[in-house]
C-alpha cells in the first residue's frame, strides 16, 4: 500500500465522520480538545482550494465513540441560535397554510412585511395569515401577474375595463400619467378574486371581505411607512 492510499484507509473526512456516526460539529471538536481524538490533521479541501478539511482516524475515534457521543451537541451560541432559529420558524408556520391547488404548504414570502410584522410580534397570526393565504391566490391563483408584468396584457385588460364601463376613457388615452391608479384597479380587481377563490377552498371564513383584506393590509403599509 503506498503511503497515500494508506492515509485515505485510516483517515475520513470530518464531514463523512459526522454523518455516519451522527455527530455534531461541536462534539468532534470538544473530542479533539479534550484529548479522545489525537490523531488527526488538515489536508487541503478537495473541492475549495482555500479552505482546509479535517481528516480524523476512524479506528481512535471508534475506540471512544461512546464517550464522544455523550458529549454535548452543541455550543452555548449554537444553542442559542438554534432556540431562536425554531421559535422563528414556530411563529412562520402559524401563518402558513395548505394550498390544495399547489398540493404544498405556503410559507410568506421571505422579504414580506407580513412575515416581518409576525416575527417581530406586532401582527396577529389570524389577520397575518389571511394576509398570506389572499396573497398567494392573487399571484399565483388569478392572472394579476401575467397581467400586471406584462404591458400588452396590461393595455387588453384596460381595454376591457373600459368596455365594461369600469374606467373612463381619458385614464385609457393618458395611460402613462394614470398608470399607477390603473395597476391598483387591477390589484383590487385581482385580490377580490383571490379572496372568492379561497373562500371557495374554505381557506378563509365566508363573510370575509376586500374591506377586512384592506383594512389589514392598511394597518401593515402604516407599521411599515408605506402609506
Ligand atoms: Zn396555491
Amino acid at each position: 500500500m503506498s503511503k497515500k492510499e494508506e492515509i485515505k484507509h485510516k483517515y475520513s473526512y470530518k464531514s463523512t465522520i459526522k454523518k455516519k456516526y451522527n455527530l455534531t460539529d461541536y462534539q468532534i471538536d470538544q473530542a479533539i480538545e479534550k484529548g479522545l481524538i489525537k490523531d488527526y490533521r488538515y489536508v487541503p479541501n478537495p473541492h475549495y482550494s482555500s479552505k482546509k478539511s479535517l481528516i480524523i482516524n476512524s479506528q481512535e475515534l471508534l475506540q471512544h465513540l461512546e464517550e464522544i457521543r455523550k458529549l454535548e451537541k452543541y455550543s452555548e451560541g449554537e444553542k442559542k441560535k438554534r432556540k431562536e432559529y425554531n421559535k422563528r420558524s414556530r411563529k412562520v408556520s402559524q401563518i402558513s397554510f395548505y394550498c390544495p391547488l399547489c398540493d404544498a404548504k405556503i410559507r410568506p414570502l421571505k422579504d414580506s412585511y407580513t412575515r416581518d410584522a409576525v416575527l417581530n410580534d406586532t401582527m396577529d397570526y389570524e389577520n397575518a395569515k389571511k394576509v398570506v393565504i389572499v396573497t398567494h391566490f392573487r399571484h399565483k391563483h388569478t392572472n394579476y401577474d401575467i397581467i400586471r408584468k406584462d404591458r400588452r396584457e396590461f393595455i387588453n385588460y384596460l381595454e376591457q375595463k373600459y368596455k365594461e364601463q369600469k374606467i373612463e376613457i381619458y385614464k385609457l388615452q393618458y395611460f402613462l400619467e394614470y398608470e399607477d391608479k390603473l395597476k391598483e384597479l387591477l390589484k383590487n380587481e385581482k385580490t377580490e378574486e383571490a379572496i372568492e377563490l379561497a373562500k371557495k377552498y374554505g381557506l378563509l371564513p365566508p363573510n370575509f371581505s376586500k374591506e377586512e383584506y384592506d383594512r389589514i393590509a392598511l394597518k401593515i403599509k402604516k407599521m411599515y411607512g408605506l402609506s
